[in-house]
């Protein structure tokens, strides 16, 4: 592993000149942050533009005259950035040219990855930093994957001797030569596989809170942060709508268990959450967070002497798997099976052939389809070690009236499920943190 720290900044981070002082200042205050990847400029208040989406509507206009529009927009955050700085950089020539090439059928990818290539050449400018473009480090194969053999080699090679390198997030190479983007969001992968790459010993995201919140703070708007949690619980609690990191940032950096950690440009003085593979620290309170997403259907099928008919839940889930419909959870009684999915996007037509195939393939004596159901999962490693958390959870919520439809606690005992109705979500959040969390 290298002494070296990769730093990804995020859009808000980035955002106008006084941002970029802001990072500058903190990459200076320690020598280590050697690698850093940017991404676009986002939004100053609410309802301000990010730059990437500019982009992608200009690829999309077919007006004239609104292309220029919108276009001008984007080349004035740039050219304010690059003035409010003193900086000489001609950026007025890098907009032409990007103008140029969207005009003359440049695609999506290529427009919306602009964004992070402007901001990584003025922020390379601005601390006298190298700039290396994403394209000559990050690969794509065929099928649209990272090619990370390729991609880890030339990160390797490029990048462990530079003494301070800015690197655009979002995006890399395809294999036609032409310019590919990560999903939305996807600059926190490119600062995982640079990480990765470089095998950085820290991963350092900086972004516009102090960290993961142990829930949701329009629910909880006095959330606690959480000073350390492990990639497994990460995974839980984004999985399930927790959305500080991208989630497939987690994986590079898992691989040589680099941590991650998450800090807040704006409050640089605190310490944000650090996110490893194993931790001996307990968390303070029992969980260590929850997080809950809404529209899942709940099928219950009910067979008398189920559990005497082999291959019942696999006949089940092949009529399922025909259909494609990917299974969140399947918790069992003797002779009942239930199955958790999300299932709005299939329509009535093909709910009934997988209820006619139902019937006809495993004659249950009855099945039942309960929507709108809520899944909270309540995460925590800690849990194993401690009775009596889903007692506590079952009392408290039953106190506050609200009706659990199902409960699931794998043997691993590192997240509760918890559904209830769609309307109860925001309720049940409140009921479980006060639970553990409350001062
Ligand atoms: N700028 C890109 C987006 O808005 C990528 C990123 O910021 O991570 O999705």
């Amino acid at each position: 592993m290298n002494p070296i720290f990769t730093a990804k900044f995020g859009g808000t981070s980035l955002a106008d000149a006084a941002q970029f002082r802001r990072v500058a200042d903190i990459i200076r205050a320690d020598a280590r942050r050697r690698l850093v990847v940017v991404s676009a400029p986002g939004k100053r208040y609410p309802d301000d533009d990010k730059i990437t989406d500019l982009l992608i509507s200009c690829q999309k206009e077919q007006d004239k005259a609104q292309f220029e529009g919108i276009f001008g927009r984007v080349s004035a955050r740039f050219i304010g950035i690059r003035d409010e700085l003193g900086l000489g950089f001609d950026i007025e020539a890098e907009l032409e040219k990007i103008k140029s090439d969207i005009l003359s059928g440049e695609g999506y990818d290529y427009a919306a990855s602009r964004g992070e290539y402007l901001n990584a050449l003025l922020l390379a400018n601005f601390l006298g930093a190298q700039f290396i473009d994403a394209s000559e480090l990050i690969f794509f194969n065929a099928e649209g994957k990272l090619n990370t053999k390729k991609t880890y080699q030339t990160i390797k090679a490029r990048l462990t001797g530079c003494d301070l390198a800015v690197v655009p997030g979002f995006y890399g190479k395809g294999p036609n030569g032409r310019i590919k983007t990560f999903p939305r969001g996807g600059s926190d992968i490119t600062g995982s596989v640079i990480a990765r790459g470089a095998e950085a010993v820290l991963y350092e995201n900086w972004t516009d809170v102090s960290g993961i919140m142990m829930a949701d703070p329009r629910i909880i708007p006095e959330a606690r942060i959480i000073n350390v949690l492990t990639y497994r619980e990460l995974r839980e609690l984004s999985y399930m709508g927790a959305n500080v990191l991208h989630e497939d940032a987690v994986f590079p950096v898992r691989e040589l268990d680099i941590p991650i950690n998450i800090r807040n440009t704006n409050a640089p003085e605190h310490l944000g959450t650090i996110i490893t593979s194993s931790t001996a620290e307990p968390s303070p309170y029992t969980i260590t967070g929850l997080a809950g997403r809404k529209n899942y259907t709940v099928l219950l099928v009910d067979k008398a002497m189920m559990n005497n008919e082999i291959g019942f839940a696999r006949k089940l889930l092949g009529i399922l798997e025909k259909h494609r419909i990917s299974v969140e959870h399947m918790p069992t009684g003797i002779d009942t099976i239930s199955v958790v999915f999300d299932a709005q996007a299939l329509g009535e037509e093909q709910w009934h052939e997988i209820l006619a195939e139902i019937h006809a393939e495993l004659s249950p004596d009855s099945i039942n389809v309960i929507e709108d159901i809520a899944l909270i999962a309540v995460v925590g490693r800690d849990m194993q070690n401690r009775y009596g958390t889903s007692g506590r959870i079952m009392t408290e919520l039953g106190h506050a009236g609200i009706n659990i439809s199902l409960l699931n606690q794998p043997v691993s005992e590192m997240t509760i499920i918890v559904g209830v109705h769609n309307e109860e979500l925001q309720k049940t959040i409140r009921v479980i943190y006060d639970v553990f969390a409350k001062s």
